[in-house]
């Protein structure tokens, strides 16, 4: 399905979204997200990305200088020092056109001394690679769900992904850029069991991890508006630590990893603006990134973008003002709905 890409207006507050932005929660490590596409349409995606999405209806782009200006207000109110800009969006990160760029303005941001970033891969390349290097990244978390490619395509739900070539681009990636590998497989269960043990052998094999641990197995999770392959349960997570702790004895190689691994650490959070309850008046700036959804401001003072649910985006275009109630603020993420 075609959806409409949204460039997001200058002077629009960049925190406040789950789509695009900047969020944080509480610690030294601020999500850095410049747009919300991806080419993939994994069937377990959790955010439901790519051509077969279902829900969303509109996709992302935010330029590099406000956004740059935003992660540094923040850092500024964090502390200078020991920050991690992590590059994860609700898509895949290459898809921002100026990611090279991102990468080499967030690198020279004062107290930022890890830039990572989380993709499947399928728009690596070497160039690209060198050039991220080059620019300051500290680490990919690459996930690889699975080694046999016809499996891989299945997950990948596509027919073009090929992840011998992402294999080939991770040796590379190890062997010729000074950039740290974590190989993140999301484990579905009853679809890429068999494969674990094979991606827990290629990172080794690879030497993946130098600075951090080499692996970082997720656990698949059913989401109300995530894809969900059909007859897959969510593993508990006592069952899933406790097959992570069998890889662990069988490898040799850390398994379950904690936040202090990555060195993240809890800090000061931005100030909520709006409590949940609480009755305003904003102004719609543009389609919401779900349908039925628009996002707005603040009508005076925007500090924030609030996502108004349960709303037919034709009868609410933009610079409509509406009166709405928050009834969602957790990490400064703003959830409203219309009220009289
Ligand atoms: S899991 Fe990642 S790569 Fe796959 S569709 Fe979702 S966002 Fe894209």
């Amino acid at each position: 399905m075609r959806r409409r890409v949204f460039q997001v207006p200058d002077g629009a507050p960049l925190v406040g979204s789950i789509a695009f932005g900047l969020i944080d929660r509480g610690t030294n490590l601020i999500q850095v997200r410049p747009s919300s596409y991806c080419p993939m349409s994994c069937i377990f995606c959790s955010t439901d990305a790519g051509p077969k999405s279902r829900w969303r209806q509109a996709e992302y782009l935010v330029d590099l200088e406000p956004l740059i200006d935003s992660f540094k207000d923040i850092v500024r109110f964090k502390g200078e020092h020991r920050i991690e800009a992590h590059i994860d969006t609700v898509g895949d990160p290459f898809t921002y056109p100026r990611i090279v760029d991102l990468v080499q303005a967030l690198s020279e941001v004062k107290g930022v001394n890890v830039i990572s970033v989380q993709t499947h891969g399928p728009l690596l390349n070497e160039h690209l690679l060198d050039e991220l290097s080059e620019a300051g990244l500290s680490r990919i978390n690459l996930s690889i769900d699975a080694l046999d490619p016809e499996l891989a395509r299945k997950l990948a739900g596509n027919e073009w992904y090929d992840v011998e070539r992402v294999m080939e681009l991770a040796r590379y990636i190890v062997e010729n850029t000074r950039i740290d590998l974590l190989i993140a497989p999301v484990w579905v269960p009853t679809i890429n069991d068999s494969e674990m043990p094979k991606i827990i052998r290629f990172a080794i094999e690879i030497g993946a991890g130098k600075r951090w641990p080499p692996l970082g197995i997720q656990k698949y999770e059913a989401h109300r508006r995530g894809r969900r392959p059909p007859k897959v349960r969510a593993m508990r997570w006592r069952e899933f630590y406790a097959q992570l702790r069998r890889w662990e004895r069988e490898f040799g190689v850390k398994q379950i990893l904690r936040r202090s691994d990555f060195g993240i650490h809890k800090r000061p959070a931005l100030p909520i603006e709006h409590q949940v309850g609480e009755k305003l008046w904003v102004r719609v700036i543009g389609p919401g990134w779900l349908k039925g959804e628009v996002i707005a401001v603040e009508r005076r003072r925007p500090r924030r973008i609030i996502t108004v649910v349960g709303v037919n985006p034709e009868e609410v275009p933009p610079e409509t003002i509406m009166r709405v109630e928050i009834i969602r603020n957790k990490h400064n993420i703003y959830l409203a709905r219309p009220t009289p």
